[in-house]
C-alpha cells in the first residue's frame, strides 16, 4: 500500500504506521527512462535516416531500438561498466597467456553488434543507404554502451586497408565479415568470426606516427604474403583480445603497415605481450593496453614506406565512427535530461516548463540534433563516394570537421545535461557520470582536435576543389536563413588566403564546422530548430553558456521534438 503525503511532506499516520515512525514518502522523483524505443522515440533520427537514404531499414531499426531501450539491455550497459576487464598475463603455472577477461555483459553487446553487422554491413551488403543504416544502428547501441564500439569500429574500419592486399584479404576478410562473435582466446583458424584492432601509438609519438621506432625485419614470403618480425612496443592497444592488429613499423623501406595476428598460423602464441591495462577515465568496459612486440609475426599491408597512407584508410573510418559515438552520447544525455525535467517539479511547475530550463534543454537538443544530422549526411557521402567524386571530396573535408567539432562539444554537453538532473545527476548510480567520463575520449583518439584541423588543411591543399565542394553543399541551403547566408559569405572571403592556416586552424575550422552544421539543419530540420541553431551559433556574441539563446525562438517546439517518449 502506498503512503499518502501529509501537507508538510511527511507521511500521514495510518493503520500501517500508527506512531508516525516512517519519515517520508518519496515523491516528485522521476521514473527511470527505460522500456522505450531508441528509434521510434527519436524524431530527428527517423527523419535523418529517411532523408539520407536509409529509409528501407526503418522497420529493422525500430526493432533494434526497442531491444536497446529495454530495461534489461540498459542494465547490461551499466554492468559492463561496473565490471572493468582484468588482465592475466600468465596462467597459474607460469605460462604466458595475455588473457583479458571481460564481463559477460560486454560480450553480449559485442555479439549484438556483430550479429547486426555493425562491423561490416556496408562492405558485405553494399546498397544505397548502407552506411546510413549502419550509422543509425551504431548510434542507438552506443547510447546504451559505448566501450564495445571501439573493437567494432576497428574491425569495420580494417576492411579498406586489408582489401589492398589480395592474399591477406582472401584469408581474413570472410571471417572478419562473418556475423559471428567468437571471443575465445584461440588461433584465428579455429574461429568462425574475427575482430581486428589497431596498434599505432608509441610512447614517443601518437599523432606523429612517423616517430615510431618499432622495427620490422623481413623473414620471407608465406601463404599470406610478405612476412616480417616486429620488435618494439605499442603504448596504446585497445581491445587487445582482437584476433589481429593493423600496425605500423619501420621496415627497410620506411614506415610500413602490417597485419599482426595474436596467434601464429602454427598455433603458437605470437609474442605480442600485454604489459598492463590502462586505467582509463572513460571507455571503462573496454580494455586498452600497453604491449611489447618481441619478434611478432606480421604480414605487410601495402608497399614498404607507404604505411601512413595505407593505414589512413582505416583511420578515416574510425574518425567517422567517433562522430557517431559522440552524437550518440549527446542524444542519451539530452534524453535523460528531458525525461527527468518532464517529471520533476520545482517552484510549482515541471522543470521542462520553467522558461530558463526550457532554454537549456532546447539548446542541448539543438546540439544533439545538428550533430546527428551532419553525421548522417557524411554517412550518405560514404555511401556515394565510390560513384561520385564530389561526395568523396565532401567526405574528406566533412569527416575531420565533424570529428573535430562534434567530439569536442560532447563533454560540455554531458556536463550541462547532468546539471539538469540536479544533485542526483552527479551520483554514480545515475547514467550521467558515465556519459560525462566517456565524452572526452572520442576527441582525443583517432586524431585529436588540432590533428583534425590540420587534416582539413591537408584535404584542401591536396585538392583545392574540396573547398568548392564544401561550399556548394552549403549553398544548397542558401536563401533560407539570413544569418547563415551572411556567415558563409564572410567565410568564403576568409578562406581565400590559407597562408596562415595553421595558426588560424581552430578559428577557421570552428567556423567551417558551424556553417556546415547550420546548413545541414536548414536543409533538414524543422524551421524552429534550424532558425534557433543559426541564431544561437552564427550570430556572434562571444562566449556563452548553454541556454543563452536569443529571444523569439520556438523553444517549446524544439523541446517537444526531442522528447524520448
Ligand atoms: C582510451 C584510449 C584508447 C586508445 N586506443 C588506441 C589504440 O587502440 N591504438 C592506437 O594506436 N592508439 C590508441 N590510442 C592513442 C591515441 O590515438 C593517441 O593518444 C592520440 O593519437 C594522440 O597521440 P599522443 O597521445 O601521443 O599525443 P600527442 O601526439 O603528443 O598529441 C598531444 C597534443 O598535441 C596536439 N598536436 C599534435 N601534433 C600537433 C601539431 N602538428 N600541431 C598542433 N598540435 C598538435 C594533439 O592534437 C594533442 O592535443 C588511444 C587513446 C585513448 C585515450
Amino acid at each position: 500500500m502506498s503512503q499518502r503525503a501529509a501537507p508538510h511532506g511527511g507521511p500521514e499516520r495510518d493503520a500501517l504506521d500508527p506512531f508516525g515512525a516512517a519519515t517520508h514518502v518519496v515523491f516528485n522523483q522521476p521514473a527511470e527512462l527505460d522500456d522505450y524505443n531508441l528509434f521510434s522515440g527519436d524524431a530527428a533520427l527517423q527523419a535523418g535516416v529517411a532523408r539520407e537514404g536509409g529509409g528501407w531499414a526503418s522497420n529493422e531499426l525500430a526493432a533494434v531500438g526497442a531491444r536497446l531501450g529495454s530495461a534489461e539491455t540498459l542494465e547490461l550497459g551499466i554492468l559492463a561498466n561496473r565490471n572493468p576487464p582484468e588482465l592475466d598475463t600468465h596462467d597459474r603455472y607460469g605460462n604466458r597467456i595475455d588473457l583479458v577477461r571481460y564481463h559477460p555483459s560486454y560480450h553480449l553487446f559485442m555479439r549484438l553488434a556483430v550479429e547486426q553487422g555493425l562491423h561490416a554491413s556496408p562492405w558485405t551488403e553494399p546498397r544505397p543507404g548502407a552506411h546510413v543504416a549502419r550509422a543509425a544502428r551504431y548510434y542507438m547501441q552506443a547510447q546504451v554502451e559505448a566501450g564495445h564500439g571501439c573493437p567494432i569500429t576497428m574491425t569495420f574500419a580494417a576492411t579498406p586497408s586489408l582489401a589492398k592486399e589480395p592474399a591477406l584479404a582472401k584469408h581474413w576478410l570472410p571471417k572478419i565479415h562473418a556475423r559471428v562473435y567468437d571471443p575465445r582466446n584461440v588461433p584465428a583458424a579455429d574461429k568462425p568470426g574475427l575482430t581486428i584492432g589497431m596498434a599505432m601509438t608509441e610512447k614517443q609519438g601518437g599523432s606523429d606516427v612517423r616517430a615510431n621506432t618499432t622495427r620490422a625485419i623481413p623473414i620471407g614470403r608465406d601463404a599470406m604474403g610478405e612476412a616480417y618480425e616486429l620488435v618494439g612496443h605499442k603504448f596504446f592497444v585497445s581491445a587487445p583480445m582482437c584476433d589481429a592488429f593493423l600496425t605500423l613499423a619501420q621496415a627497410p623501406g620506411g614506415l610500413t603497415c602490417f597485419l599482426a595476428p595474436r596467434w601464429r598460423p602454427d598455433g603458437s602464441k605470437n609474442p605480442i605481450q600485454i604489459v598492463r591495462l590502462k586505467r582509463k577515465m572513460g571507455n571503462v568496459s573496454n580494455a586498452s593496453s600497453e604491449t611489447e612486440w618481441r619478434g611478432a609475426l606480421a604480414w605487410r599491408v601495402g608497399p614498404e614506406g607507404r604505411g601512413v597512407a595505407t593505414i589512413l584508410e582505416m583511420v578515416a573510418a574510425t574518425r567517422f565512427d567517433c562522430m557517431i559515438g559522440s552524437s550518440a552520447g549527446m542524444r542519451m544525455a539530452v534524453a535523460q535530461a528531458l525525461d527527468h525535467c518532464r517529471q520533476r517539479k520545482a517552484f510549482g511547475a515541471y522543470l521542462i516548463d520553467q522558461p530558463a530550463m526550457r532554454a537549456v534543454l532546447a539548446d542541448l537538443a539543438l546540439e544533439a540534433e545538428a550533430s546527428l544530422a551532419l553525421t548522417l549526411r557524411v554517412a550518405r557521402a560514404l555511401d556515394n563516394r565510390a560513384s561520385d567524386p564530389r561526395e568523396d571530396a565532401f567526405a574528406r573535408i566533412a569527416a575531420p570537421l565533424g570529428k573535430y567539432w562534434i567530439c569536442k562539444r560532447a563533454p560540455a554537453h554531458a556536463y550541462e545535461a547532468m546539471e539538469c538532473l540536479g544533485g542526483s545527476g552527479a551520483m554514480e548510480d545515475s547514467p550521467m557520470p558515465r556519459l560525462y567520463r566517456e565524452a572526452p575520449i572520442n576527441a582525443i583518439w583517432e586524431g585529436s582536435g588540432n590533428v583534425q584541423c590540420l587534416d582539413v588543411l591537408r584535404a584542401i591543399s591536396r585538392a583545392p576543389q574540396t573547398l568548392d565542394v564544401y561550399f556548394a553543399d552549403i549553398d544548397s541551403a542558401r536563401g533560407v536563413n539570413r544569418a547563415l547566408d551572411a556567415d558563409v559569405a564572410a567565410l568564403k572571403d576568409d578562406m581565400r588566403d590559407l597562408a596562415d592556416f595553421e595558426s588560424q586552424a581552430r578559428n577557421l575550422c570552428d567556423r567551417l564546422a558551424l556553417a556546415l552544421l547550420a546548413s545541414v539543419m536548414v536543409a533538414s530540420a524543422p524551421a524552429a530548430n534550424a532558425d534557433a541553431f543559426c541564431a544561437s551559433r552564427l550570430e556572434g556574441r562571444g562566449p556563452r553558456n548553454w541556454g543563452a539563446l536569443p529571444k523569439g525562438l520556438d523553444l517549446k517546439a524544439i523541446v517537444r521534438r526531442a522528447l524520448p517518449r
